[in-house]
């Protein structure tokens, strides 16, 4: 078993230690010591790194027989006997720290005001997750959040001392502690002055001020549980810095002030509806004086009808529908339109009232030659298929067929 010298001293990022075993494992060096200042990977604490032996530490874990393993990458490292030097990367350590402290802050502070039990608990590299155990309406979750919130600041800015107490079980089970126990060895207690006491092998601000600010960033419901996404510290510092800048770009691009920005996206919102319904009514106007043109610009055909083919690169289907039903709205008028995008073709044939072809015959004539699918109705039908090098050509030939 490792000496866990960060039960003792969760700042202590220098230290001396001899080396025990070292062993090579797929290309990389563990590394075991007698004691260590380095946090394994576990308890939903991700492992610390810094240097060992003036190498790189990538990874620490923890095995069954309670010994911590350094990983070093590369296959040479310290031998059993060399007395070693590590250093500690504080900047990650304070931050995850922070984070595994507010958790505690967080989890008595929902336990307190509503009886919500934490069922697991786990720091990500983006923020760091809680599930509660609390079936709440949707619409009463903000509120709970936000008192929670209140709470957990208040004993922050209070600035409370964390002590650690390393107890028998019987002892241990004497004190007012939180059900969840997310390590085995839970004779390790924490306690938070005055707010709580929780079974913990983590690494714990010494006064509750270290913490810094605490925020729920996002919520999801499921199953009678609550999963909160939270930051603490120097990542509330990050995320108020990303999120202060995204507000002043909207607010600044939007002309108006960071209060106003609510307002002004109703009223593009609104802006939008009514250009929306306007372009609708625009496009059937324009549709109709297309069809009119390409009628004009067609001459009758031998056999009575005349035969409109176009390929309009890029058109919108849902416009070229309409403009396909302006053309046929016309006498004797037999509508072939294609429009292409990228490497595919999709058409839309329709004929007049008064004419007796079948389009969908020509449809399914098209998308064979196109390698597609398509069909219809003898009036009208829709379809597609791979483009084609001279696809005004084909659909020409369809009619003449
Ligand atoms: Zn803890």
């Amino acid at each position: 078993m490792t000496k866990k010298l960060y039960w003792q001293d969760s700042h202590l990022t220098n230290f001396t230690a001899t080396v025990v075993d070292r062993f090579v494992i797929d290309g990389r060096t563990a590394v075991i010591l007698d004691q260590t200042a380095f946090y394994p990977l576990g308890g939903g604490q991700p492992s610390d790194r810094g240097v060992l032996a003036e190498r790189i530490v990538e990874d620490v874990t923890i095995d069954d027989q309670e010994r911590i393993l350094h990983w070093l990458g590369g296959d040479t490292g310290p031998v059993p006997g060399q007395i070693v030097t590590g250093q500690l990367d504080w900047i990650r350590r304070r931050e995850l720290t922070q984070q595994h402290t507010a958790q505690h802050i967080l989890s008595q502070a929902f336990f307190q005001l509503f009886g919500a039990e934490t069922a697991g608990f786990r720091i990500t590299e983006r923020d760091t997750e809680i599930d509660l155990v609390l079936d709440v309406p949707p619409d009463q979750l903000p509120r709970m959040i936000c008192e929670a919130e209140d709470l957990a600041n208040t004993i922050v800015f209070d600035n409370r001392p964390i002590r650690f107490h390393e107890l028998t079980p019987a002892e241990a089970s004497s004190l007012p502690l939180r059900k969840e126990s997310f390590v085995a060895d839970c004779v390790r207690v924490v306690e938070i002055a005055d707010f709580d006491w929780s079974p913990c092998g983590g690494t714990h601000s010494t006064a509750t001020g270290e913490v810094g600010l605490i925020v729920v960033r996002s919520s999801e419901r499921a199953k009678r549980m609550v999963r909160l996404h939270f930051l603490a510290g120097m990542r509330a510092l990050a995320d108020f810095r990303t999120v202060n800048g995204i507000t002043e770009s909207i607010a600044r691009r939007l002309s108006v002030g960071r209060d106003e920005i609510d307002l002004a996206i109703d009223r593009l919102q609104d802006d939008s509806k009514q250009l929306l319904k306007r372009n609708r009514e625009l496009n059937q106007v324009a549709a109709e004086i297309e069809a009119s043109r390409l009628v004009d610009s067609t001459t009758l055909a031998a056999s009575g009808y005349r035969l409109v083919v176009k390929v309009l690169d890029d058109r919108d289907f849902d416009e070229m529908k309409i403009l396909v039903h302006h053309l046929v709205a016309h006498q004797g008028v037999l509508a072939l339109l294609a429009t292409r995008h990228e490497a595919t073709a999709r058409l839309v044939f329709a004929r007049s009232a008064d004419l007796d072809i079948d389009v969908n015959v020509l449809m399914k004539k098209a998308v064979d030659r196109l390698g597609g699918r398509g069909g219809g109705r003898p009036d009208f039908a829709q379809g597609g298929g791979e483009d084609h090098p001279d696809l005004a050509s084909l659909l020409a030939a369809l009619a003449i067929c």
